[in-house]
């Protein structure tokens, strides 16, 4: 089974609205609830291509009752969320049909205490033998100490598990120091850690910190690896013009996936950059349309970079 860490797990509210502005009252013309958070996501994109999926991550009050509900009616995923005492955040996208673009509110999340993270670190542990690969997704709620990623990636190599970190700021920095074996950040992610706005430079210095591997999501340009064994980009073929919400998350789900089956870096970043612009094209923010994700993954080739590694 593949393993996703949420430790900021929500219930995302989507609202489509014909024409966003401010001081108006909007006429809603479309809602949708999903269990939410970086690794359900990638997670439920993994169930769905039918790979066994375990979540792991907090949650609690009303909303985490009603998540772990909707994650129930998902084939191929497994609930191993811990609970605690607060209450899950929700989120609001609201997507504006004129503009085509999407404003995005996060709540912080419930404040997790000592005995929980405990709690967390101890379920971790006893999941981490059963998994051929972990992820560890998104922003920490408040009480979780910075360098928890960190503590998780030391425990997964450890344990001889591939370890994939897609998270932002000191979280990152301090995960990237522990060795995972790949980060997935987004082009402002690399930027902030590395002071380089030059991905192919920001990618190798990441490397350099101790990422094993670097993919960098660069919005509709696609994927750029830096890796042991060679460097590729992998473009979508054409613009998709629709909700970005959770492409970075199928990114990570498409190459946990080629992972599991054993496939090559360039097979791995095709499946990705597919995965994620079928995401970019589904309506509902995080799934991804079936037949949008067989014929890019069909026209999407990755191209050797010179100068690897
Ligand atoms: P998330 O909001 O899920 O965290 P992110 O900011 O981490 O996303 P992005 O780099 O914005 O990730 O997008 C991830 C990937 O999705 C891109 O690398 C690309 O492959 C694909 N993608 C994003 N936008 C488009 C687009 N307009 N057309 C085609 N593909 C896209
Ligand atoms: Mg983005
Ligand atoms: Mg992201």
């Amino acid at each position: 089974m593949i393993l996703t860490v949420t430790l900021n797990t929500a219930v995302d509210l989507t609202y489509h609205v014909p024409t966003l502005r401010r001081h108006t009252t909007h006429r809603v013309t479309e809602t949708q609830d999903r269990p939410g958070g970086k690794g359900v996501n990638v997670a439920r994109v993994l169930a769905r291509l039918g790979h066994s999926t375990t979540v792991t991550g907090f949650a609690g009050g009303p909303t985490g009752a009603w998540l772990r509900e909707a994650l129930s009616g998902e084939p191929h995923l497994k609930d191993a969320l811990v609970p605690i005492g607060g209450t899950t955040r929700r989120t609001v996208a609201v997507v504006d049909a004129a503009g085509g673009d999407t404003t995005q509110f996060n709540e912080p999340g419930p404040t997790v205490t000592a005995a929980e993270w405990e709690a967390l670190k101890k379920a971790y542990a006893s999941l981490l033998p059963g998994a051929e690969a972990v992820a560890l997704c998104g922003s920490l709620p408040p009480g979780v100490p910075v360098g928890a990623y960190a503590h998780l990636i030391r425990e997964a190599r450890s344990a001889g598990v591939p370890v994939l970190l897609d998270t932002s700021g000191e979280p990152l920095r301090r995960g990237i120091a522990a060795r995972p074996d790949l980060v997935k950040p987004n082009a402002a992610e690399l930027a902030d850690l590395t002071g380089t706005r030059d991905p192919r430079h920001a990618a190798r210095a990441a490397r350099r910190r101790g990422a094993r591997a670097v993919v960098a999501s660069l919005g509709a340009e696609g994927l750029l690896a830096e890796t042991p064994v060679g460097a590729w980009r992998a473009a979508p073929p054409d613009l998709v013009r629709g909700n970005p919400t959770g492409a970075g998350d199928s990114v990570v789900a498409g190459l946990l996936a080629g992972l599991a089956e054993g496939a090559d870096w360039p097979d791995r970043l095709v499946r990705a950059a597919a995965l994620s612009a079928a995401t970019v094209h589904a309506s509902a923010a995080g799934e991804y349309d079936e037949a949008a994700y067989r014929d890019l993954a069909a026209r999407i080739t990755a191209t050797a970079l010179p100068g690897a590694a």
